[in-house]
């Protein structure tokens, strides 16, 4: 098997969609997507695509819509391909969680090379990239954005999960969340530099609370209709719930980190095998947590190397 999603060279078709009046995004048949929401005299826009090559295509598409200038340039965490293209959006400001800071300056060289080779495809013209993405405005908790008359953007943490420094950004008036990598719709989960328990359990249960109409996942299309919402929220708890199950049990029982690939491989792969990054993220899940049982709180780093050889570890190519 091609390492990652190395061997993933097919374009995704793209669909742009508004939700609601000034409220957009464009999602990927599971490549990670994006948002923008319109203020009176200026944009927010909501992540940033891997490369300014990338991040240019979707500005074209919102540019379609309007010409306000880009104020806000919201990161929901550190992975570079939602970081990397943000030297494309002119923006006056580039907003993330203090934790997503941190984790930029301590390993965020590491992870441009470990997503570069996990996943090429995304890296369109990478040497447009003109360096490391640095937040000018961070928060730990909750900041608002007032959109004018009673609308505002919510940006808020709700507990470590993805990452330390995941954050969500919620429409009280319209309902809608874009809610980054805490939840997937349609799309197998990157765990990787996660905290599962956290996750699964009091992050989940705050981003459900909100209770939104829509949800903008990291990857897969919009869910539209509380129904929906739930479900998607669901499926990534089962994912995590699952995974956590047949790696600890392999973990309990003193079995090898390959047990747990294979039980975890054997657990997940019936209901979201066919799901785009599965086959590709399932073995630095495992391993991250691994570590957890093992006590490793603060995720290890990815460098391209260390992939490679977790990658040999546990796969047959
Ligand atoms: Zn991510």
């Amino acid at each position: 098997m091609a390492f990652a999603s190395s061997g993933d060279l097919a374009a995704k078709e793209e669909t742009f969609v508004e939700l609601a009046a000034g409220v957009y995004a464009l999602t990927a048949e599971g490549d990670p997507n994006v948002g923008a929401v319109e203020g009176p005299d200026f944009v927010v826009c909501f992540e940033a695509r891997a490369t300014p090559a990338a991040a240019r295509r979707w500005l074209a598409r919102l540019r379609e819509r309007t010409e306000k200038p880009v104020r806000y340039l919201v990161l929901s965490h550190y992975h570079a391909v939602r970081t990397l293209g943000a030297a494309a959006f002119d923006a006056a400001e580039i907003v993330a969680h203090t934790e997503t800071r941190r984790l930029i300056a301590e390993r965020g060289r590491q992870d441009w090379e470990s997503e570069l080779g996990r996943m090429p495809r995304l890296f369109e013209d990478p040497a447009s990239i003109p360096g490391l993405t640095w937040p000018t405005v961070t928060f730990s908790d909750r900041m608002v954005i007032p959109l004018g008359g009673d609308r505002e953007l919510v940006l808020a943490h709700c507990g470590r999960g993805h990452t330390a420094g995941d954050i969500v950004a919620w429409l009280p008036h319209e309902r809608i969340m874009f809610a980054g990598d805490l939840v997937e719709a349609q799309a197998a989960l990157y765990t990787g530099d996660a905290f599962h328990t956290e996750w699964a359990s009091s992050t989940l249960d705050r981003v459900q609370a909100f209770g939104a109409e829509a949800l903008v996942g990291g990857r897969g299309a919009v869910a539209t209709g509380e129904d929906t919402v739930f479900a998607a929220i669901t499926q990534t708890r089962h994912f995590l719930d699952e995974l956590r199950r047949t790696v600890g049990a392999a973990h309990a029982e003193r079995g090898t980190l390959k047990d747990a690939f294979t039980a975890a491989h054997d657990a997940l792969a019936p209901r979201f095998g066919g799901w785009p990054i599965f086959e590709h993220c399932l073995p630095f899940n495992v391993q991250r947590y691994w570590d957890e049982l093992e006590g490793v709180d603060w995720p290890r780093i990815w460098t391209a190397e260390r992939d490679q050889q977790v990658w040999a570890a546990l796969t047959d190519g």
